[in-house]
């Protein structure tokens, strides 16, 4: 079928929103991904051999809970846990070759080799479901875009959040996905139960709470149908993320910094802190804004170039397919470490972060600032 038919729009509409894709190769496959919020269509689209890949929608959030959840919600949802790690789908496309996408509609080399060495069911799922794309975290401290640790994780781990049909982006209800995920043997994100509206707001306090004492992101909660979606994060989300910003203070944008710390504003209200509580927060707030600056200017004092730090774990030419991907996207990787490990290839390196480097030299060495 003709993209325009799969993404449900005319003819001349799909001509105009083209504008908005990229142009990438994998191996021998050319494709054209959405990289932004730009159009009508969810960030992430994917074109690839005439077969579609819907993105993923973007999550709306609450920032008071109580309001926000009977506000949003007219039914019964399902409580989730949100996972700190990447956005992967993973759809089977171009004559049944099985790729996995990032968030912006990317082919990453890693994840594909990954998904399909975590997840034994995926051939089996894909032959009986070609229509159907799977979404999912990948998180743990060894991939190549986030660095958010879990206990129960020492490498990588994949948990589905969602099964949509691959080119519409219809979900499937929650129920159904449970019944996939357990026949192929999907991991999911955990699950914490199905509320109605009011009884989420009597629930999530204490939930929240032992998510952020295990420095958990937070919950994604979801109508049964999987149609609505709604997010909340915790304390130590948003401050990781503050502490994260703050290492690299001049490559995040202010944006992402102010809403972070306007999200710590209004949990300190909504969950009625008193004053000793309160200057606890505003205490370790400003611990996670400060001392990841400190010690990143001290470190470009000494002369180091500081980055992001990643490691990845994987056959040595998956590696190389990684590295080499991610240069093409234009970052620049500084490798600090290159070793075999259990027949396998682990690779420490730094994606080298221009702004921050050079505005912190050009700082230290008496720069003027007009503002
Ligand atoms: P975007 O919405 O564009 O991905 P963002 O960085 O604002 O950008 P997040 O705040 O991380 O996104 O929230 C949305 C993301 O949360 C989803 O894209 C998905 O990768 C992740 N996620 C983790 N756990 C879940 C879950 N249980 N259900 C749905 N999404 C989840
Ligand atoms: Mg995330």
């Amino acid at each position: 079928m003709e993209y325009h038919r799969q993404l449900g729009v005319s003819r001349p509409q799909f001509e105009s929103l083209l504008d908005g894709f990229e142009h990438r190769e994998f191996r021998d496959l050319e494709y054209r991904h959405l990289p932004d919020y730009r159009s009508s269509l969810d960030r992430g689209t994917v074109l690839i051999e005439g077969d579609v890949v819907a993105g993923f929608p973007k999550i709306p959030r609450t920032l008071i809970l109580a309001e926000g959840v009977p506000r949003y919600f007219d039914g019964e949802l399902a409580v989730e846990e949100k996972l700190n790690g990447y956005n992967v789908r993973v759809a089977s496309v171009a004559d049944d070759r099985i790729l996995a996408f990032t968030r912006s509609g990317i082919v990453c080399p890693f994840t594909t080799h990954k998904v399909k060495a975590m997840l034994d069911g995926l051939d089996a799922f894909f032959d009986d479901h070609p229509e159907l794309q799977l979404c999912g975290e990948i998180y743990g401290p060894e991939n190549p875009y986030t660095d958010h640790e879990y206990p129960d994780v020492d490498s990588l781990a994949f948990a589905a959040f969602d099964v949509r049909d691959r080119a519409s982006g219809d979900p499937l209800p929650i129920a159904k996905r449970k019944d996939l995920c357990r026949q192929y043997d999907f991991p999911e994100v955990p699950f914490h139960g199905v509320f109605t509206p009011e009884e989420a707001v009597d629930a999530l306090p204490d939930l929240l709470d032992e998510l952020d004492a295990e420095g958990r992101e937070g919950i994604v909660m979801k109508a049964l149908d999987d149609t609505q979606y709604l997010k909340y994060t915790t304390s130590a989300a948003n401050q990781d993320d503050l502490a994260h910003a703050f290492d690299l203070p001049f490559d995040y944008g202010q944006a992402f910094l102010f809403r972070r710390i306007i999200r710590e504003g209004f949990q300190a209200i909504e969950w009625e802190e008193d004053e000793a509580t309160r200057r606890e927060r505003a205490h370790d707030l400003g611990e996670s804004i400060l001392l990841p600056m400190l010690d990143t200017i001290e470190d470009v004092q000494g002369g180091e170039t500081v980055g992001e730090e990643h490691t990845v774990r994987a056959p040595s030419d998956v590696i190389d397919d990684l590295l080499a991907h991610l240069e093409g996207m234009g970052l620049h990787l500084r490798i600090d470490e290159d070793r075999e490990a259990d027949g396998e290839r682990v690779v420490t390196f730094v994606k080298e972060t221009r702004a921050t480097n050079d505005k912190i030299d050009a700082y230290l060495d008496g720069q003027i600032v007009r503002e």
